[in-house]
């Protein structure tokens, strides 16, 4: 018999999270499926992360990201964390259904971790299956890889693969492994974990490793889990700024579902508004309403909360179960961090404005902005003017073409007055209009993943095994910016009884 082939050296593997970081994980092996098929992979990014397209879409690289071969050099985990869910505290979630593959350093230098989703059970699945379906997979592709062209920080999808594997839901669905590249899988939830065991050693582990790989410049100084905390803030500000300017709703801010890095993870029951209003709700399982578009920030700011207090033993100074903190010094740690909240939602407010303005057009700053810029979105609410086309438009107007702008709302007369008010209020700066239009077009996408799109694109792709509604999408919301026939029909909302009716589920 001829020697087998010796396995593609897919991945350069370096995996520091497994290295460095035991007790924290469980080495595990992904699920064998039956049929292996390839759905999707994005050749731009493994190109960036310095992999070879054509062997992973080989027969062999498909094995490989359908579970049923490990490469070399893999050393797969599944990761330890906790988090609060709707509000509540689970003291152990942990990768149910997720492993870490490795780690790899991109063309860039950049440590990714390369995860699967939907590759089966672990010891942290509960009661679930450990599986995914091809439809919330291909979502997490159309609306992380949107997400990644309009330049948000977000985790990536590097492909899809169908298992051939029925996967039992309200109905049956096909089953498929997600790849998933992420600047780390470290969540708020994984700091939870060990702070609610009181396991010191391992929480000041951790919160180095997370220091060297997101804020090295950190690393070693005396406050630099108040720092770390901080760090997270502003990212986590600019994040949740960017997600308000576009009109995303993440769906289920659980303090598992959000990243140290400052990256958008855990594509779920997630969708972007139509008509403006802040209430808007599309998650199946939010039926308080929770993770509203308009709650996010303050959602934001409780999970920073609860970092905090996971990390407060650490800003008190202590660094093992030997060494507990004085009263005092906790008490000091709780007011430091206090000082960080508390400072966070004016670094929210600031990083929404500077988006805003961007999007008004207007090169400077004042003190009536913020205001000019509610009033705007007031507007938008008052007359249920979809997010997008509303402040895509608005650039046509700062480039003397009124009419679109004028066809989106029923009542002239209060979008008059206020853009008598916007047009005053930019007067000052000699800006050609052209400039400013271009300016805005460059803060304003015309292209958004719209959920009618979305779901079309997906079930013609479960449904039917037909994968050319998704690949048009996708390679449309490549370019987000740029408005050209041939794109048109994914800009058009929704008719207003479907946006409506509109829900989306979590895929579990
Ligand atoms: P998510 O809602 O996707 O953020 O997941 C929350 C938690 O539930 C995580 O611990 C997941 O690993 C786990 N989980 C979600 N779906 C499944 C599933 N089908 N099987 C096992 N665990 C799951
Ligand atoms: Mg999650």
């Amino acid at each position: 018999m001829p020697a087998a082939a010796p396995a593609p050296l897919l991945f350069r593997f370096d995996n520091s999270y497994a290295r460095e970081l035991p007790g924290t994980h469980v080495p595990w092996k992904p699920a064998q499926v039956p049929a292996p098929r390839l759905l999707f992979l994005n050749t731009a990014l493994a190109a960036e992360l310095g992999l070879d397209a054509q062997a992973l879409a080989a027969p062999e690289g498909v094995a490989v990201l359908a579970g049923n071969a490990v490469p070399p050099g893999a050393e797969p985990i599944a990761q330890a964390y906790a988090g609060h869910q709707f509000g509540s505290f689970s003291p152990q979630l942990g990768d149910g259904r997720a492993l870490l593959l490795g780690e790899v350093l991109d063309a860039q230098g950049r440590r990714r971790d390369i995860a699967f989703k939907g590759s089966g059970r672990t010891p942290f699945s509960r009661g679930g299956d450990g599986k995914a379906a091809v439809g919330p997979m291909l979502r997490e592709v159309l609306v992380g890889e949107a997400m990644h062209a309009l330049g948000i920080p977000t985790t990536r999808a590097l492909a899809v693969a169908a298992t051939g594997e029925p996967v039992v839901r309200e109905e049956v669905l096909p089953g498929a492994v997600l790849t998933r590249v992420a600047a780390s899988h470290l969540r708020v939830g994984t700091f939870e974990f060990f702070a609610a065991r009181q396991d010191i050693a391992r929480l000041a582990q951790l919160a180095d490793y997370a220091i060297a790989r997101h804020d090295p410049d950190l690393a070693g100084t005396p406050g630099r889990h108040l720092a770390l905390l901080e760090r997270v803030g502003q990212r986590q500000a600019r994040l949740v700024a960017q997600w308000m300017n576009v009109g995303f709703i993440h769906g289920v801010m659980n303090t598992d579902n959000m990243a140290l890095s400052g990256e958008t993870i855990d594509y779920g029951p997630c969708a972007f508004m139509d008509a403006y209003d802040p209430g808007t709700v599309f998650s199946s399982i939010d039926r308080q309403g929770r993770y509203a578009y308009g709650n996010q920030p303050a959602i934001a700011q409780w999970n920073l909360a609860r970092l905090a207090e996971a990390l407060l033993p650490l800003i008190a100074g202590q660094r093992g179960d030997d060494d507990e903190p004085a009263d005092a010094a906790l008490q000091e740690a709780a007011q430091q961090a206090t000082a960080v909240l508390q400072a966070w939602p004016a670094a929210f407010e600031a990083a929404l404005l500077r988006g805003q303005r961007a999007k008004l057009g207007l090169a400077d700053a004042q003190d009536g902005d913020a205001q000019l810029a509610g009033d705007w979105l007031d507007l938008l609410q008052a007359q249920q003017v979809d997010f997008t086309l509303g402040w895509r438009r608005l650039a046509d107007a700062a480039a003397g073409d009124l009419a679109p702008l004028r066809a989106l709302f029923a009542d002239a007369a209060p979008l008059q007055a206020w853009l008598d008010r916007w047009q005053a209020r930019a007067a000052h700066r000699a800006v050609p209009a052209a400039d400013r239009a271009a300016g805005m077009r460059r803060a304003s996408p015309w292209l958004v993943p719209r959920n009618h799109r979305v779901e079309e694109a997906l079930r013609a792709a479960w449904q039917h095994d037909d994968l050319g509604p998704f690949e048009r999408l996708r390679e449309a919301l490549r370019d987000p910016w740029t408005e050209r026939p041939e794109a048109a029909v994914y800009a058009e909302p929704a008719a207003s009884e479907v946006a409506a009716g509109y829900r989306t589920f979590c895929g579990t």
